[in-house]
């Protein structure tokens, strides 16, 4: 199938450069075919955020999103920032960054879903349940476009009876749109050199549930952070708690990739959290929800690779431009995106070849340059724990004001982890079935369905690395970072092995990010598997 424009996820930055593609197709009566491919099974289905959303981009994009009924619905109305300590909750001043007076707080599900209505509307093609799984060269090493995975491959990767073979999606230019860590991105950076010169993208993990709670407990516009208890000093992250319509809360935590206890597990200090005396009481007599997990960018500035190559570019978070002290990135992905449709529109009519150049140099120009710049030494101060960066950011946002003439730098997350011998054990408690739970019951309300019928799409690239390296070093970190369970060291009288449980997989790509020697490879199983999200 031929396209002048493929555009890989139909997140906020795919959906919104197609909709800019043929918003400026249509004013300038211009033929621009424009396809979306999107490996949930419908829009939405695999978006997880938080999420308080900055408007800025949607108003330059679809100025009347009011009128045109974009679920928008609760505003920002009230910022509470804490730092928690075992027992007690101090409320700080809340840091600029933070103030979300004029924001929305949404399901960006809900937004994806209506904003993949209007690029309908303006005439784009979009294929949900349709996994990109290559790349496609032409014979010069211009990208070409991508090509939809096989379904019906056996375990054996032998055709079964529902075998089809995919489809080739061939454009002029193909725009990457995975978000953070898409697997497309990984193997472009990797061909065309994309993070030479540029520090290494480093990641968080977000763990979020959605409740319906008692509506005494409901604030509508409340936006609650926490820092501190249950992570220790040296560990960056903190939860969110944002209160928006039917009586539903978004609660959640993040926690830096770069943590060094291989004993930490994300999932158990997220429940852990909801134990505190100052947040149990929002849940007690609530309902659960929903449940799911992704990794989210934290490299900020320092880390936004090479944009473009010949033949394609990369937008959203597949580039990385999330603003860590807003917690945002939204915005900046669509912005991103917009800026990147507006460059290929221009290209295309004038029948350039080569990258779209004008993309990264209008990036620059735009307001998500000196946004992101202002902030980027802040989450690396957090290296030298919370204390300490906690005073940098102050230092940074008052005395300095963005502007401080150094630079900090990135290491990556996988080097990060010390070896169980030089670390400390951590307890954790087992789970009241009120406000915490285990990870089975947890991954149960994420919708998670795979064919169980098909090729692992969790690839070890040294399938020997788990027994030898993982569980004498770091008593396989694997078992608890991944927030669905779908590694497990299993005890037989010829010794430990891996299980891989792929079935359960939520998409976070944590296991690609934190493996210590870079050993697990996450590539798209069968186009539509993988969770499915009402509303996150
Ligand atoms: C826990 C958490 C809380 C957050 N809170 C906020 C917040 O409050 N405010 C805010 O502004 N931002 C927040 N963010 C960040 C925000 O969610 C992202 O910046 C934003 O979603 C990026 O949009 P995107 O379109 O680049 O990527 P995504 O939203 O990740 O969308 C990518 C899409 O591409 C699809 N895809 C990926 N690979 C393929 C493939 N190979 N083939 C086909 N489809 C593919 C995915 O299924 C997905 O639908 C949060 C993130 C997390 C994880
Ligand atoms: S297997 Fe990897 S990508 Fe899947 S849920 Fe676990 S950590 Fe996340």
């Amino acid at each position: 199938m031929n396209f002048d424009v493929v555009i890989v996820g139909a997140g906020p930055a795919g959906l919104s450069a197609a909709i800019r593609l043929r918003q400026l197709a249509i004013a300038a009566g211009r033929e621009l075919t424009v396809c979306v491919v999107e490996k949930g099974s419908e829009v939405g289905a695999h978006i997880l955020s938080g999420a308080v959303l900055e408007p800025r981009a949607l108003d330059e994009l679809l100025p009347d999103w009011r009128e045109k009924g974009a679920p928008l619905n609760t505003p920002a109305t009230d910022d509470r920032f804490l730092y928690l300590t075992a027992g007690r909750a101090i409320r700080l001043p809340t840091p600029p960054q933070m103030h979300n007076s004029g924001n929305y707080i949404i399901s960006l599900g809900n937004l994806c879903r209506w904003l993949a209505k209007e690029a309908e509307a303006l005439g784009v093609e979009i294929y949900p349940g349709f996994a990109a799984a290559e790349v496609l060269y032409t014979e010069d090493g211009s990208v070409r476009g991508v090509a939809t995975g096989d379904m019906g491959v056996g375990k054996d990767g032998k055709p079964t009876d529902a075998y089809q073979p995919g489809v080739e999606l061939l454009a002029r230019q193909t725009l990457f749109a995975e978000g953070c860590r898409g697997s497309l991105a990984k193997s472009l950076e990797a061909r065309f050199g994309l993070r030479e010169r540029h520090d290494p993208q480093t990641y968080g993990i977000g763990i979020k549930e959605l409740w319906e709670v008692e509506p005494a407990k409901h604030h509508p516009g409340r936006v609650v952070h926490t820092i501190g208890w249950p992570l220790d000093r040296a560990t960056y992250g903190g939860s969110f708690l944002y209160h928006f319509e039917s009586n539903q809360v978004a609660v959640g935590f993040v926690i830096g990739l770069d943590y060094e206890n291989p004993y930490l597990n994300p999932f158990e200090e997220f429940q852990r959290f909801k134990t505190h005396p100052a947040i149990r009481p929002t849940f007690e007599a609530g309902r659960r929800i929903s449940y799911g997990a992704r990794a989210i960018n934290e490299g900020g500035f320092q880390s936004i690779p090479s944009l473009v190559f010949p033949g394609g570019a990369l937008i959203g978070c597949s580039a990385g431009f999330l603003n860590v002290p807003k917690i945002k990135g939204t915005h900046t992905a669509m912005k991103s995106a917009m800026v990147a449709a507006e460059a290929v529109f221009a290209h295309l009519a004038g029948g350039a070849n080569g990258p779209v150049d004008t993309y990264p140099a209008e990036l620059k120009r735009s307001w998500v340059w000196p946004e992101l710049k202002a902030v980027r030494n802040i989450r690396p101060a957090f290296k030298h724990g919370l204390l300490a960066g906690l005073a940098h950011a102050a230092l940074d946002t008052y005395v300095f004001r963005g502007r401080a003439p150094w630079t900090f730098h990135h290491r990556p997350d996988h080097e990060s982890l010390r070896r169980v011998s030089e670390a400390q054990p951590i307890s954790y408690p087992k789970p009241d079935g009120k406000v915490s739970f285990d990870r089975l019951s947890s991954v149960y309300l994420s919708n998670t369905n795979h064919e169980e019928n098909q090729p692992v799409h969790l690839r070890l690239a040294d399938p020997g690395l788990a027994i030898a390296v993982n569980l004498p070093l770091y008593d396989a970190p694997e078992q608890r970072y991944c927030p669905a369970g779908v590694y497990e060291i299993v005890r037989e009288a010829g010794g430990p092995r891996l299980q891989i449980n792929a079935q359960n997989c939520v998409h976070c790509k944590t296991c690609d990010i934190k493996d210590p020697r870079q050993n697990i490879n996450w590539v798209v199983p069968q186009g539509g598997d993988g969770p499915n999200y009402p509303n996150m």
